[in-house]
């Protein structure tokens, strides 16, 4: 017998991530000397001087393992946020909260979660993985929320809604108030987790992030990361704020050290570098005005943004682009796995490496005619 037959389809039918290109990659593969990555929605201020200092303080202990549960971090976060600690969950990215919300909620093969299509593909990864259904509903073509075809897709099985806001891969946002009105409006078993992985960068940020209304709102889960507006993304470190029982559960289950000695350090650090936070702010506001004038300028389609990336549909085959840009040294991000084969995703970098994209562009499409 082969013992490979014995896994579950899951397993052996599993498509893995698509991560964006690595700056190596791409050095390798055209011979040059330096290459600018507006691919994966990174800091475009590069990590924070202070969590630089506390890492290299820090590098001596490595040999222990960090406290289990990362309580210090967790009441840096709940104070920061003003949240009870006993809400917050932190995990080895948000990605590993969305894998244990599925795993602690969702019944395989009983239940269905919900999302829209195109949507972050982790939700619909881990869904599949751990053998529970996933609905999706479209998006609109101007990339808005259909939220009444989303909720009819919900019934009484629904045991997780994703709305991701602002959106990725669009940067499309809905204030807070919308998604109060969804939660309120979902089946008795669903929770709505609003993953708010950009939401710092929409403005007002209060007006759209859920993080405030919490309390009045017992079925809504909220996903923050560490990864872009504070710079951590190599480290792995995001977290969620949960319903108390559920975050009760989910810290049982989680494994104990998930959140490294360095992440959690890390992210402590960077949650006081208020001065880090607003110049990536001013960075990326300023950024993504800039970028969209100048894509406009050059005949792309460029959506309306709150988060730190844009999407937008040049004026020639976006494939074509990409591959003519990496050749070039720019790597942005093709969307065909997001089912958007003209568009491309662009994230928002510090002024040279925004100019250094635009020049580049405008010469391809120069050469395009
Ligand atoms: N949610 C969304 C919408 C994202 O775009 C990302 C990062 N690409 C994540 C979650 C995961 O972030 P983390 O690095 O914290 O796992």
């Amino acid at each position: 017998m082969d013992l490979k037959d014995t896994l579950r389809p899951e397993i052996l039918e599993f498509t893995p991530y698509s991560p964006g290109l690595s700056i190596d990659e791409i050095k390798e593969r055209y011979k040059l000397a330096s290459v600018i990555k507006l691919a994966s929605n990174e800091n475009p201020l590069g990590a924070s001087p202070l969590v630089q200092r506390v890492l290299a303080r820090k590098a001596e202990v490595v040999f222990r393992y960090p406290q289990s549960g990362n309580p210090r971090l967790v009441q840096a976060i709940a104070d920061y946020h003003g949240v009870p600690a006993a809400c917050v969950v932190p995990g080895n990215g948000s990605d590993e909260i969305i894998d244990l919300l599925l795993r602690v909620k969702a019944r395989p093969g009983i239940d269905n979660v919900v999302a829209f299509d195109p949507c972050f593909s982790i939700y619909r990864l881990q869904a599949k993985l751990c053998g529970v259904e996933i609905r999706q509903a479209k998006l609109s073509d101007d990339f808005r929320f259909p939220f009444d075809d989303m909720l009819a897709l919900c019934d009484d099985n629904t045991s997780l809604v994703f709305v991701t806001n602002p959106d990725n891969p669009s940067g499309h946002a809905v204030k807070a108030a919308e998604l109060a009105m969804l939660a309120k409006a979902l089946p008795p078993r669903a929770l709505l987790v609003v993953d708010e992985a950009y939401v710092e960068f929409a403005e007002p940020e209060d007006e759209y992030s859920v993080m405030g209304r919490l309390e009045s709102l017992p079925n809504v889960a909220v996903l923050r990361t560490f990864s872009k507006l504070y710079g951590l993304a190599g480290l792995r470190l995001g977290f969620g704020v949960l319903p108390r029982w559920l975050a009760d559960l989910v810290m049982r289950v989680r494994l104990p050290f998930s959140v490294n000695l360095l992440a959690e350090a890390a992210g402590m650090a960077a949650l006081e570098d208020l001065h880090f936070r607003e110049a990536t702010l001013g960075t990326v506001r300023k950024g993504r005005a800039w970028l969209t004038e100048e894509l406009t300028r050059l005949k792309c389609d460029v959506r309306p943004s709150q988060a730190n990336f844009l999407l937008f549909t040049p004026p020639m085959d976006a494939k074509a682009l990409f591959e003519a840009l990496l050749a070039k040294g720019i790597i942005i991000r093709p969307l065909a796995s997001y089912g958007l084969p003209a568009s491309l995703r662009v994230s928002i970098g510090s002024e040279p490496e925004n100019r250094a994209f635009i020049n580049a562009l405008e010469e391809v499409l120069r050469a395009h005619g």
